[in-house]
């Protein structure tokens, strides 16, 4: 069985299908677990609500860095995720981290709302989701000091280099391979999932979004999850059951709480 340990399945792109009908597909192609992920604080109700939906889904709750300076994001305080995080369907904090390839919203904000999430999860022993994209030196230097050596989790749809993916490690992180890992040009991050302990490594869809080939360009869905599994079962050598086993085995171990 894989896990997607990290879907979008509150988006508008699945509500004419429904979550129940995508769940039950991805089931049949040996997708059995599902980390629906929140993006805005402001929508989290639905998010969990999908979680409430089924024993399969779990979800998290943050604001994306594209989010950082949006009215219902801004004023959120460690304490207010924190008591959101009591509920038993929510195993992890984020997405959260610092995107200075987009910039959607000022870098203070994004690095101000970052250490907000790094400090809520050190208190609650929460993983964290990260997403870093062109902003490798700040979300190292957050996650080690906002952090203090005590925040862990992943950095999701990792599509960096083998310095972040060593310096990520090293501070204990899991790192998360999405459809990207299955693109044609994506040479240099085959070359860094070759590098990733076997403990270490995930599968995600970031569904909606990267559906991996051969369904690149489509709305992606977290059956999808079984193609980057297989490419990354290739890159390491093993069989793509073994290759399922193992990251659902560090899945679990990561998000323990959604094993209760
Ligand atoms: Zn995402």
């Amino acid at each position: 069985m894989l896990v997607d340990s990290h879907c979008h399945l509150d988006y508008p792109d699945f509500e004419e299908e429904g979550v129940a009908e995508i769940v039950t597909r991805a089931q049949s192609a040996g997708v059995g677990h599902f980390l629906t992920i929140c993006t805005e604080i402001s929508k989290f109700p639905q998010v969990l609500k999908i979680a409430e939906s089924s024993p399969l889904i779990h979800c998290t709750v943050g604001t994306h860095p594209h989010h950082a300076a949006d009215a219902g994001e801004v004023n959120v305080t460690k304490e207010e995720l924190i008591a959101f995080t009591q509920h038993p369907k929510v195993v992890g904090i984020g997405e959260t981290g610092l995107d200075y390839y987009y910039d959607h919203s000022p870098r203070e904000e994004q690095q101000r709302i970052f250490s907000t999430h790094i400090e809520a999860a050190c208190e609650t022993a929460l993983p964290l989701v990260i997403h870093t994209r062109d902003a490798d030196d700040d979300t190292l230097r957050l996650m080690r000091d906002a952090g203090q050596g005590k925040a862990a989790g992943v950095m999701h749809c990792f599509s960096g280099g083998p310095r972040l993916a060593e310096e990520s490690l090293a501070l204990g992180f899991y790192i998360s391979f999405s459809g990207i890992l299955t693109f044609k040009k994506a040479e240099e991050l085959r070359e860094v999932a070759k590098m990733v302990p076997m403990d270490k490594v995930l599968v995600e869809t970031d569904s909606p979004y990267l559906a991996p080939v051969p369904n690149r360009g489509k709305r992606n869905e977290p059956s999808y999850v079984v193609h980057t599994a297989r490419v990354l079962a290739e890159l390491k050598g093993v069989s793509p059951e073994a290759l399922a086993e193992q990251t659902t085995e560090n899945f679990f171990r990561l998000f323990n709480k959604a094993k209760e």
